[in-house]
């Protein structure tokens, strides 16, 4: 669940790049927020992991009040949201597996869990046979699906998706999202950001544009035929 009222963020520059922001994501709803370079996605996004906070307003973030977190504590909300970017963010001397497992060995998650859930995730993603591929030797659409199971591989109650599909074709941008239909279907909360009007249009359902720091639209549109 992702909540914010009345935000309102500006740089130390001056700039108002978000300005009396509010919205709420559901669990389980999936949202695109659209705009264009410049409009305050990435302020956004920042806000939602906290690694800046906003002159102004409230935010809730499945379940925590950002304002009351304790300063060495944003992890324990970071562990419920997985990241997905757009330039992937693997690492090159890692195979798929252990790109994947690398996150749950660093917060010490059991080796028995390790060995089932990483599997697990690389398979739910579609790249079974990759397992042992280094991203060198992967295609981009292959190392934005691994990039989306390092993102699952924790249980994440929310998936925020930044620009997934700005480094790939048209044929892998549709099977990345449809990738990210079925992860919401089996009930995480996601919200992709993208600057791809059309891709958007494509696929249809819930919309919230961002114009210079501001909300000018959240509704649901339907798919293009
Ligand atoms: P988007 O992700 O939609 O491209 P951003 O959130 O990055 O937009 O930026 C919103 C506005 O804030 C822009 O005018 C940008 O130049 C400005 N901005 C972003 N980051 C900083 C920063 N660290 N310092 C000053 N201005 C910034």
């Amino acid at each position: 669940m992702v909540e914010l009222r009345n935000v309102s963020v500006t740089y130390s520059n001056n700039t108002h790049a978000l300005n009396d922001v509010s919205l709420r994501i559901n669990d389980g709803e999936f949202a695109f927020v659209v705009g264009k370079s410049g409009a305050g996605k990435s302020t956004l996004i920042r806000l939602l992991l906290k690694e800046i906070s906003p002159d102004s307003g409230k935010i809730m973030v499945n379940g925590f009040n950002l304002d009351k977190i304790k300063k060495g504590k944003a992890h324990k909300l970071r562990r419920t949201i997985g990241y997905v970017f757009q330039d992937f963010k693997l690492i090159n001397t890692m195979n798929v597996y252990d790109n994947v497992a690398f996150v749950l060995r660093s917060i010490d998650a059991p080796l028995k869990y390790i060995r089932n859930r990483v599997p697990y995730v690389i398979g739910l993603v579609g790249l079974k046979d990759k397992v042992k591929c280094y991203p060198s030797e992967l295609s981009g659409g292959e190392q934005q699906r691994v990039a989306l199971a390092r993102a699952l591989v924790n249980d994440p109650q929310l998936i925020i998706a930044d620009e997934p599909t700005g480094n790939l074709d048209p044929k892998n941008s549709i099977e990345i999202i449809e990738l990210l239909k079925g992860i919401n279907e089996c009930g995480t909360t996601i919200m992709m950001v993208t600057h791809e009007h059309d891709l958007v249009r494509q696929f249809g359902g819930r919309t919230i544009n961002i114009e210079k720091g501001r909300i000018t639209f959240d509704d649901y549109i339907g798919y293009a035929q």
